[in-house]
């Protein structure tokens, strides 16, 4: 027997949990689960989040020099003529950006990458940030890169193939000191951790 209104509603769920299962990390199970947690917050805070989601996606844009997010373009790093304009630290998300930030002891600008080669998911050299900083050593004179990706096979391999590419273009190239947990990422290291694999940091 079918009963159209309930229907409906399983319609609604349904819609919502397929949406929370495309999210990374969630699968189906606690997609299900994020779903009835909703059904039950506040229609408040629902609103709460899906406004602060909108905003979101209105404010926050990438900063056309360093590709990092931020809500002025270009950004405030890159706008600074405090910073060192010759020195860049090539990291593969935004938010590895906040790990060296909390040291306190990098002056330089930054490149994000936005991830790293791995050809069994699928990504090349076209789906990461590497033209943009092709472009961007050609027009700017600059002293060292510091290729910050994480200690992980694709961080290094990833390492590797830039440093193939701009070897020429730079007169200094160095890779982060070992120190930094093998496979562990950045953005989650101390910031003393990150402090000593900045000042270790050895050419490659
Ligand atoms: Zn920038």
């Amino acid at each position: 027997m079918q009963i159209p209104e309930q229907n409906h509603s399983v319609k609604i769920i349904s819609k919502l949990i397929n949406e929370l299962s495309k999210l990374p990390g969630i699968g189906p199970k606690s997609a299900q689960r994020l779903a009835y947690h909703f059904i039950k917050l506040p229609k408040s805070e629902v609103l709460e989040l899906s406004s602060s989601l909108i905003e979101l996606k209105d404010k926050i844009i990438y900063c056309d020099i360093c590709q990092n997010l931020s809500d002025e373009n270009p950004c405030s790093i890159c706008t600074n003529n405090q910073r060192d304009h010759k020195l860049i630290c090539v990291i593969e998300e935004p938010l590895d950006i906040l790990a060296f930030e909390r040291t306190g002891s990098y002056n330089g600008l930054y490149h994000v990458l936005h991830g790293v080669l791995s050809p069994i998911n699928g990504i090349g050299p076209n789906n990461l940030k590497i033209n943009e900083l092709l472009n961007r050593i050609k027009v700017n004179n600059i002293d060292e890169i510091i290729l910050a990706t994480n200690p992980s096979i694709e961080g290094e391999s990833t390492a590797m193939y830039i440093q193939d590419i701009i070897g020429d273009l730079v007169p200094k190239i160095t890779r982060l000191a070992r120190g930094l947990p093998v496979g562990g990422d950045i953005e989650y290291a101390d910031q003393m951790t990150i402090m000593r694999a900045l000042q270790g940091r050895q050419e490659i």
